[in-house]
């Protein structure tokens, strides 16, 4: 009956929720010990012309193998970090590890790595890139930083000021996921982005909709007066690509070129689509 079927409902509920507790326990736990063992590390994601479908740099994403908990997602261990501040350590062992392979590579390619607010907000932000910069001996002006607009949230002046100090080493500044959450047009124009993120979920507006290309043209044409590069993320398909090429979208990144990967897969895309001067189809 109603009543043993709504109480029945509530235990299954409350397994859910204790189950999910316990997970998070366990990821948050194993956490720390991941990133100093090296179990968190760098696959990197290729990033491409668009008309040509030339390969021109990669974006460095954490990735977690558990010895018995197989795969965890960013998704997951992400917010996780940034809850509970491991994600200052998690932030830079990603840095220092992808700065490396990408400096081993035998082509230049061009490096982004996201950058959490807490890291921004240590004190020595600007002296620990240095350190790295000088350690790997990866030149600045190929380094991006990719930071979310909920990053400017926090201490607006303080935050700008050291994004401001990192440009000035040369390292370029990428604003992140653009165009989801709190975007304000402030954002755009009181700081100098080097590029703009334009969040996956326009790709898939942009062929479905022509207001949403209009729009997305007239983003287009603001970082264009600010002197912004863009970038689009999550083109899944040859639609896409093709809708955002028409509305003058130079650079793009998401599965229909390639997912996250290992470095030596990168080489190997790179070199594959030279000789074939751009992704046949593509
Ligand atoms: P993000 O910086 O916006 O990275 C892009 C995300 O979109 C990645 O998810 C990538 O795998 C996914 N993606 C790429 N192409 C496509 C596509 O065509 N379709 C779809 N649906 N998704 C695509 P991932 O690797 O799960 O990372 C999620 C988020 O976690 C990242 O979003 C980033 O904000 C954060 N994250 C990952 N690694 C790090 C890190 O080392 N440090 C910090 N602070 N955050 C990180
Ligand atoms: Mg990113
Ligand atoms: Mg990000
Ligand atoms: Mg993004």
């Amino acid at each position: 009956n109603a009543v043993t079927n709504g109480r029945r409902r509530v235990v299954a509920y409350q397994t859910v929720m204790r189950a999910e507790i316990e997970r998070r326990a366990v990821v948050e736990g194993a956490l720390a010990r991941a990133v100093e063992t090296n179990e968190c590390l760098p696959h990197f994601q290729p990033q491409f012309n668009l008309e040509s479908g030339r390969v021109f740099g990669v974006e460095a994403l954490a990735r977690w193998y558990h010895a018995e908990l197989g795969w965890i997602s960013p998704s997951e261990f992400i917010p996780i970090a940034e809850g509970n501040g491991d994600i200052v350590p998690l932030g830079w062992k990603i840095m220092e590890t992808s700065c490396n392979e990408v400096q081993l590579l035998p082509v230049e390619l061009t490096l982004s790595v996201n950058l959490s607010v807490a890291q921004i907000l240590s004190d020595d932000v600007v002296g620990m890139l240095e350190e790295c910069l000088a350690r790997t001996g990866f030149p600045a002006r190929r380094l991006k930083l990719e930071v979310t607009e909920s990053t400017m949230m926090n201490d607006l002046k303080r935050i700008q000021e050291t994004l401001s100090q990192l440009r000035a080493l040369g390292i370029g500044i990428s604003l992140d996921d653009f165009g989801v959450g709190y975007s304000a047009l402030s954002y755009l124009t009181d700081f100098h982005w080097d590029e703009i993120k334009i969040d996956r979920s326009f790709a898939a507006k942009a062929v479905r909709d022509r207001k949403q290309r209009d729009v997305l043209k007239l983003v287009l044409g603001i970082a264009e007066t600010m002197g912004s590069r863009v970038l689009v993320e999550g083109i899944e398909t040859i639609e896409q690509r093709d809708a955002l090429v028409e509305i003058g979208c130079k650079n793009g990144q998401g599965y229909l070129f390639g997912g996250p990967m290992a470095i030596d897969d990168i080489t190997t895309l790179f070199f594959a689509e030279h000789s074939h001067r751009s992704l046949s189809g593509i």
